[in-house]
């Protein structure tokens, strides 16, 4: 009997191409759409930042949907609402309007301190209670609600406490995503108040407690049905140690038995060297010399020169202590010193902008420099490299690294999370590697990687076999979408 087709009421903070900062705005597109080809009805709701255009993007306003109030704590905000769809797809995206809280330039961060914006607690539990009352309005009564990472993790709370004798979500299950444990929301006591809670809710050692701070991500493990993470091996390491649950591995060793891991995938409309735009030529297994184009399109870009034998290295990430590159700066001038170059594209930490500043500035046909977010670089640094490296201190799951099989560029990971279930080393297992890896979080072991990538690089035969067999593996949404419905089945089978 084919599967009933579910409601789901998918729940993000940041979704492309409307609006990103990391991983999560990818998965928050390509999962929703993936659902949809499976027939079920899948609508995303997100914030109405400033920087979304309208225009581009067809928002329109929604009749139904113009003026609702909203209750928090002791006021109640009027709001409105957009819609569109996810451009090329049929999933309905909404768009939450609200002066005060989303029209600003950035998503988290004040521009101007570089903190996170004071009020998040309030602009974060609005958009939690907002869609809830967004659903009663459309009278659109969901099966599921996906909440995804912290922004959105107080729905369950919500559900279970003020909503509790409501009707309209009386059948309504919750599942709650982490994208990364690391950034939880850790917010005064008053945010309590603030969301319109039982303020009795918060004491010392209580479900939403956390070291004396309202913690949402603790919140939703909590009191959702079901926790997901986005790789097998990441949901094993945040129930084990404070480095990977930062605090909360025992609230997650709790819930084991409702924790699972899920590979996110990766959306082959938009990575995929056969039909990429944003690339100087696009190519496939079959034409991979086309991806020579690319590189010399890029080392043009770069301002290096063209050296056949010398392999680009590409680095694309948030610039934070999490991906690694204090291991790059204890060893900046070693790798200087092999033949290689090196494009990284990247921003985030100023200690990070500095160390790569300043290596660009010191070795400058060696390293190439781009602190901005640059999507159209992203893609032309996939295609254009020959390696990728992503030397992550942790890594729920990391997407560039399949961005990078997708496009023949190798890459060299160390083994953590979703980096070590999805590349295996080329020297420990010959016939099925795809890439390098090293395990011990240390600069020698991933200079040595680095090393055997190089020597493998000269082996021109073998390395595009090992180009090939990263291309040829399938990291589409497919499969694990089929298991989202699983885990949605599961949640619904919970009394
Ligand atoms: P995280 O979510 O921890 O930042 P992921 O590897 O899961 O890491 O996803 C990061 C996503 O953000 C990828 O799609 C990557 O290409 C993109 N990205 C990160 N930094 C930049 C940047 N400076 N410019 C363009 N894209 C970027």
């Amino acid at each position: 009997m084919p599967d009933k087709k579910l409601k789901i009421l998918f729940a993000a903070s940041e979704v492309v191409p409307f609006a990103k900062t990391g991983g999560l705005a990818d998965v928050a597109s390509a999962l929703p759409k993936q659902l949809k080809l499976l027939g079920h009805d899948v609508r995303v709701f997100m914030p109405k930042y400033k920087t979304i255009n309208t225009t581009k993007f067809k928002l329109r306003e929604v009749i139904r949907l113009r003026e609702i109030d909203v209750p928090m704590g002791d006021k109640t905000h009027r709001i409105s609402v957009k819609s569109a769809f996810i451009p090329g797809t049929k999933v309905h995206a909404y768009f939450i309007e609200h002066p005060d809280f989303f029209n600003r330039e950035s998503l988290y961060v004040d521009p101007e301190t570089g903190k996170d914006y004071k009020d998040n607690d309030g602009r974060f539990l609005f958009f939690a209670r907002s869609l809830l009352e967004i659903a009663k309005t459309l009278s659109w009564q969901p099966d599921v609600i996906h909440c995804n990472d912290w922004q959105t993790a107080v729905v369950p709370l919500y559900l279970k406490t003020l909503y509790k004798d409501d009707p309209f979500f009386s059948e309504t299950k919750t599942v709650l995503s982490i994208h990364n444990v690391g950034y939880q929301g850790n917010f005064k006591p008053s945010a309590v108040k603030l969301g319109g809670f039982p303020e009795e809710l918060f004491q010392p050692l209580s479900p939403i407690e956390f070291y004396g701070k309202f913690n949402f991500l603790k919140t939703g493990i909590k009191y959702s049905d079901i926790v997901t993470t986005v790789s097998a091996k990441y949901a094993r390491e945040i129930q084990t140690s404070s480095e990977y649950g930062f605090g909360l591995e025992g609230v997650l060793h709790d819930r084991k038995k409702d924790l699972f891991g899920i590979l996110n995938g990766i959306d082959d409309d938009i990575w995929n060297p056969e039909k990429d735009d944003l690339i100087n030529t696009s190519f496939s297994k079959d034409t991979l010399e086309d991806k020579e184009k690319n590189k010399k399109a890029l080392l043009n870009k770069c301002g290096f020169s063209y050296h056949p034998d010398t392999p680009l290295i590409g680095i694309i990430s948030r610039l934070a202590d999490q991906k690694g590159f204090d291991l790059i700066a204890k060893v900046l001038a070693k790798i200087a010193a092999f033949d290689m170059q090196m494009v990284i594209l990247g921003t985030g930490d100023q200690k990070y902008h500095d160390l790569f500043t300043k290596a660009a500035e010191k070795y400058p046909d060696k390293f190439s420099v781009h602190l901005t977010f640059n999507n159209q670089l992203a893609h032309q640094i996939e295609a254009g490299c020959d390696m990728f490296l992503m030397p992550s201190r942790y890594e729920p799951c990391g997407l560039n690294q399949m961005y990078s099989f997708m496009y023949g560029t190798v890459p060299i990971v160390r083994a953590t999370g979703g980096l070590a279930d999805t590349v295996i080393d080329l020297d420990k297992k010959p016939k099925k590697g795809t890439g390098f890896t090293f395990e011990k979080y240390d600069a020698k072991k991933m200079l040595d990687a680095i090393k055997r990538a190089l020597k493998h690089y000269s082996d021109k035969e073998g390395w595009r076999k090992l180009q090939i067999r990263g291309m040829s593996q399938d990291f589409t949404w497919k499969k694990s979408a089929q298991r989202y419905i699983e885990i949605y089945q599961k949640a619904l089978n919970k009394t």
